[in-house]
């Protein structure tokens, strides 16, 4: 599934095509991608609109649109965007007609994306706020804000991370890489991390979100960039996917766990298991949660 660093690639690529053009038909050929809104009241409102800005907010597209309109758009498990193709390819799911010729594809073979068109900022905020939390990246990012949001939680820092409307835009590769390079062990109560940990954790999310960004994404699924090529991070998991293989930093083999239903891989030198809590009068010792694959 593509994640923040995917969908930021995917911006920074459509960015100089989209704007300042004019969508001059667009045509929703699945009305799965807007329900519960109308396709055809989606794109009877898209159509004669010119882009003025295509961001990013999570994993969200945001194109703003002439007439204070939004358009924002979710690629889900296997959606793609592809600009001028050459041959349209299957399971495309929207056409966008551009002004000068062009014309931009959404495909998705398993018809999870979703499209939305809001009017008004105010809309757009109140979409994005209600199924997001924080963007990393920016200012607000912070440890405090970060140990505010956890503290009393049991739940593992693993699954705290991944929890869009806590942290917007990590999924399961960059949270994986996020908290090998902070040293944190994945089953770690996220309300036990102190200030310390909460800084190594924030400042390991944008380290593996700008090394993905760098690397223009990972391409382990569907994901490609709009001209169809592939990113390249799959080629520089630390620990992601890699099993068995020796760790960057240490040597010691990397393993596989389950951590909230995901394939979780750790490095449990550098990442240390969290030590269990002595129980009151004896000295038994459970090793709870994280079963070995
Ligand atoms: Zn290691």
């Amino acid at each position: 599934m593509p994640e923040l660093p995917e969908v930021e690639t995917i911006r920074r690529q459509l960015a100089p095509h989209l704007e300042g053009r004019t969508l001059l038909g667009v045509q929703i050929l699945d009305p799965r991608w807007t329900r519960p809104d109308s396709s055809e009241e989606v794109a009877a409102g898209l159509r004669g609109r010119r882009v003025v800005h295509v961001g990013r907010y999570g994993k969200y597209l945001v194109w703003e649109l002439s007439g204070e309109r939004f358009l924002l758009t979710h690629l889900r498990m296997t959606g793609s965007l592809l600009f001028d193709a050459p041959v349209e390819p299957l399971h495309t799911r929207v056409r966008f007609e551009l002004d000068a010729g062009h014309r931009l594809i959404y495909v998705d073979p398993r018809r999870f994306g979703t499209g939305h068109l809001v009017a008004g900022p105010e809309e757009r905020d109140a979409y994005l706020h209600q199924r997001l939390g924080i963007e990393p990246l920016t200012p607000e990012f912070t440890a405090e804000h970060l140990h505010a949001l956890t503290r009393g939680r049991r739940a593992p820092i693993k699954a705290f991370v991944l929890d869009q409307r806590r942290i917007a835009g990590v999924g399961n590769i960059y949270a994986d890489e996020a908290l090998f390079r902070a040293g944190i062990h994945p089953l770690r109560p996220a309300g036990r991390l102190n200030k310390a940990d909460w800084e190594r954790v924030r400042a390991g999310i944008e380290e593996a979100l700008g090394a993905g960004i760098a690397a223009k994404g990972a391409s382990i699924d569907d994901f490609r960039h709009v001209d169809g090529a592939r990113g390249s991070f799959q080629d520089r998991f630390m620990v992601h996917q890699r099993a068995g293989e020796p760790c960057p930093r240490c040597a010691t083999t990397i393993r596989k766990l389950v951590v909230g239903g995901r394939g979780t891989y750790v490095c449990e030198r550098c990442q240390p298991r969290p030590r269990p809590r002595a129980r009151r009068g004896g000295a038994r010792r459970v090793v709870s949660g994280g079963e070995q694959l």
